[in-house]
């Protein structure tokens, strides 16, 4: 995969972060299989991987999981953005849910919701211009990668 909105490990529980996080930004090689991704803790996944991974990979997912010193296209970068919005929609209604209460502010959300994700959907097919960019970047700022499309391994 090339991209990933958001660091998929930590489902929803980054939102909001960024504003006093200086760990948090677009990384490579947050995960194995995808290249680029935004990371909302640096620290706590290099940790997560200098404890829980194989040994044997450890060196070699550390060495490539970096933060991207160039620019993102502003476009990808505002789709990231709503998507964390969309997910913050998503927690609230979850926590109604949840909570057993408001069914109604919760249906109202459940249809901004859902067209959240609708639009976020067709977002993402959009972006996907910017593959050969990103690739490009990726080219300049890892040299000497073996990461060959799907994974690093
Ligand atoms: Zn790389």
């Amino acid at each position: 995969m090339i991209l990933e909105w958001k660091d998929k490990d930590m489902k929803g529980k980054g939102v909001g972060k960024e504003d006093r996080n200086t760990n948090t930004g677009w990384f490579w090689h947050v995960h194995h299989d995808v290249l680029l991704e935004w990371c909302y803790d640096y620290e706590e996944r290099k940790k997560y991987i200098e404890e829980e991974k194989p040994e044997d990979e450890r060196e070699l997912r550390l060495r490539l999981f970096k933060r991207v010193e160039g620019e993102i296209p502003k476009e990808l970068d505002e789709a990231r953005k709503k998507y964390d919005e969309a997910e913050e929609k998503y927690n609230e209604v979850w926590k109604y849910y949840e909570a057993g209460e408001k069914y109604n502010e919760a249906e109202e959300k459940c249809e901004e919701v859902k067209k959240n994700y609708e639009e976020l959907g067709r977002k993402y097919d959009e972006v996907r211009k910017y593959d050969e960019e990103i690739k490009e970047l990726h080219k300049k700022e890892c040299p000497g990668c073996p990461w060959n499309g799907w994974t690093i391994f």
